[in-house]
């Protein structure tokens, strides 16, 4: 396995693969993996003759005051996880390298990215985008691999490919969680103990609007009033937001019919997770 960190190295790679007539992955990441990256690295080596796996802790998607800075980074374990599961490249560029002195063109949405995260970060969304796009014309995958823990950016991204015609066909993996319920996250090694214990009320909370959807309840207010409630009982947690939107559009609904998306954020203590179910009927 190689580790690239130039764009015009990636590019020679994949025009080397191309001329052997060779397919092409990619699994878009910030680094510090863990089995849930893991599952989409693994699906794109089952589904690709060639895999590659982009770390870069992307400025652009962060806010002001957001953990930037503080997002944890261990290149040599992320480099043996991807080496371990078949992966070819891991490409990891540096800022620099991406974001050139006079960068100046983004890459934005008018309607998927306006709600749900995108109400409490603004500009993140903008950031995922350009990013995306800016790897999708590095690499050219045939196809590249999303988690739907992340449910809102795999949306995003899907209309940004129909949109913007990219042709590269978007996979969607279902959430890996620890034992517990809690869905993997980089971000879970901010917790202390105690807050790590309260966190999986997301993944509880979620499964009693589920368990009600599942004996009938189809209103919108009454399953996310349920996860409220759920979540106020657990000190440690203080809602972001908690929705019921279309699958497709992301827009709110007042029943829950067809394919659905109920997402959640929560902060517990200073860490703000997200977590969610989709359902299809
Ligand atoms: P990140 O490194 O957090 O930007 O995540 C990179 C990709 O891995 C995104 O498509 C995420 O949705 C996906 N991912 C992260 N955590 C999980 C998980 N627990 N299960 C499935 N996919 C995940």
């Amino acid at each position: 396995m190689k580790v690239i960190e130039s764009i015009k190295e990636l590019r020679e790679q994949v025009r080397e693969w191309r001329k052997q007539g060779l397919s092409v992955g990619l699994v878009p990441t910030m680094g510090y993996l863990h089995e849930g990256h893991k599952s989409l690295i693994d699906r794109a080596v089952k589904e690709n003759d060639r895999v590659v796996v982009s770390v870069f802790v992307n400025p652009m998607q962060f806010g002001v005051g957001e953990d930037l800075e503080s997002y944890p980074r261990d290149m040599e374990r992320d480099c043996q996880l991807c080496e371990n599961a078949g992966a070819d490249v891991v490409f990891h560029p540096q800022p620099e390298e991406m974001y050139t002195k006079n960068f100046s063109s983004f890459v934005d949405m008018n309607t998927l990215t306006k709600g749900l995260c995108g109400k409490t970060r603004p500009i993140h969304f903008r950031g995922v985008c350009t990013v995306v796009s800016k790897l999708f014309n590095i690499v050219t995958p045939d196809r590249a691999y999303f988690g739907e823990k992340d449910a809102q950016q795999l949306a995003v991204i899907r209309h940004m490919v129909e949109d913007l015609n990219f042709g590269i066909e978007i996979v969607g993996c279902p959430i890996i969680r620890e034992e517990d319920g809690l869905a993997k996250s980089s971000r879970n090694t901010y917790l202390s103990a105690e807050e790590r214990k309260a966190a999986t009320v997301l993944n509880r909370s979620l499964q009693e609007a589920e368990n009600l959807y599942k004996n009938g309840e189809r209103d919108a207010e009454v399953l996310t009033g349920a996860i409220r409630s759920y979540l106020d009982k657990e000190p440690l947690a203080k809602i972001d937001y908690v929705e019921l939107v279309d699958w497709n559009t992301l827009e709110t609904v007042e029943k829950a019919e067809g394919s659905i998306l109920i997402a959640i954020a929560v902060y517990i203590g200073k860490t703000r997770l997200i977590d969610n179910r989709i359902i299809a009927e």
